[in-house]
């Protein structure tokens, strides 16, 4: 297939992709996962009648109009702690101290706050008197047994962790974090930690792909570094395909004499869904299925492939960890500085921002040079613009898209 749209290609992406098949995790690992089954409460939580402060638990008839020239006094016949219960109940005219989460002792109905109060043991003093019920947690007034708490495609944030704890569920089905293998190609490259040679320049992008992959949910898989002679493509290719749910390789893939990406993928047997898109940049972006393996060639141009990462690799994770919202908000502003392609080339441009809110406004300003090797602007960047493909220019002030590329996905 040709070249593709950017709607177009990540239309074919998602189409390829469906939840992957769902795992238990303990809570250790859940944690920004989404919940693969519907979450029913098999207790009440709290699981009994509690205090909510450290007091006295009394009954309501025995402080009714205390004041502190009128006070109330209550025998105090037992003292619970977290974690105990009453050894007897409360009577008319007597209290037992609870510290905050002590089961409220029976004949109880609600808790004076120790501040409400002055000891002269055996005694204590009311000074004036809660409400009745006051300062008294029921069981089941957080959640019901029985009650359905969570439901399937709920993305577990901390909260959630914490209510899947309270209610005993120490496992919880949920779409895995998608395995991601990550190929970088070249004869160039060295690693982070060496002294480049003439001609070569140090793997940027095996750790900048490693770190969206991380941020986008997946789980990378840092493959060694391929030279560009075919063997050696084609076995770390077959391996990495092999460990993983998604491939993706970088550099190679466009049409140098030494990019040999296109015909070691097509030797593994995939099926080629689309080859280059109408960007920039991030033109030469490929997607292949392989069975059930999804396997996106990147570009290798430090820009383009964080930019294709985050256009459609991350709505394409998100998809298959079970997400519902895939996409970064899209916001209207205002480019500060206009941008020019020259002509209407037929490309969707996506331009390197920094948004900014200015007087209810939002406006975004160019980071700086825009080529495709220059990763200083990306890093300012906390949006990119989008220039449609039949614009040949937007002038100072005029109107654009951007994608929020520092906000969390809410459609
Ligand atoms: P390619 O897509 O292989 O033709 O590479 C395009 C440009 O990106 C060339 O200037 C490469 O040197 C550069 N490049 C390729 N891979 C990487 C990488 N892993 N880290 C940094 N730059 C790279
Ligand atoms: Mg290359």
């Amino acid at each position: 297939m040709g070249r593709q749209s950017p709607e177009e290609a990540l239309r074919l992406l998602l189409e390829h992709a469906a939840p992957l098949t769902p795992v238990r995790a303990d809570l250790e690992s859940a944690l920004g996962r989404v919940l693969a089954e519907d979450v029913v409460a098999a207790a009440n939580v709290p699981p009994f009648v509690n205090s909510a402060m450290d007091g006295y638990a009394v009954r309501a008839a025995d402080v009714e109009g205390a004041a502190p020239e009128a006070v109330r006094r209550l025998r105090v016949v037992d003292d619970v702690p977290a974690g105990r219960t009453a050894s007897v109940a409360v009577h008319p005219g007597t209290a037992i101290r609870v510290m905050t989460g002590a089961p409220v002792p029976d004949g109880a109905d609600t808790v004076v706050p120790v501040e409400l109060t002055r000891l002269s043991e055996p005694w204590v003093e009311v000074l004036r008197a809660p409400p009745q019920g006051a300062h008294v947690r029921q069981a089941g007034e957080d959640v019901r047994q029985g009650e359905r708490v969570l439901v399937a495609g709920t993305p577990l944030r901390p909260a959630e962790i914490g209510l899947l704890a309270a209610l005993g569920r120490a496992q919880v089905l949920v779409h895995p974090s998608p395995r991601v293998a990550l190929v970088t190609t070249g004869d160039e490259l060295v690693a982070v930690s060496e002294q480049p040679g003439p001609g070569q320049i140090r793997d940027a992008n095996i750790h900048s792909m490693a770190a969206q992959v991380r941020t986008f949910g997946g789980t990378a898989l840092l493959f060694p570094r391929v030279p560009d002679r075919e063997q050696a493509v084609r076995d770390t290719l077959a391996a990495a395909l092999a460990s993983a749910d998604v491939l993706i390789t970088n550099g190679g893939v466009s049409v140098g004499t030494h990019d040999h990406i296109k015909a070691m993928v097509q030797e593994l047997g995939a099926h080629l869904v689309f080859w280059g898109v109408e960007q920039k940049p991030g033109s030469p972006l490929a997607f292949w299925t392989r069975q059930d393996k999804l396997i996106v060639g990147s570009p290798g141009n430090p820009v383009s492939v964080m930019v294709c990462l985050e256009e459609y690799v991350r709505p394409l994770l998100r998809q298959l960890s079970g997400f519902r919202h895939l996409h970064r908000p899209v916001r209207r502003a205002r480019l500060a500085n206009g941008y020019d392609k020259g002509r209407a080339d037929g490309r969707l441009h996506f331009v390197r921002v920094q948004a900014e809110e200015r007087d209810g406004a939002l406006w975004a300003s160019s980071t700086g040079p825009q080529g495709s090797g220059i990763l200083s602007s990306m890093a300012r960047a906390n949006a990119l613009a989008l220039v449609p493909a039949a614009v040949a220019a937007v002038p100072a002030g005029g109107p654009v898209l951007l994608h929020m590329t520092d906000l969390p996905e809410d459609h």
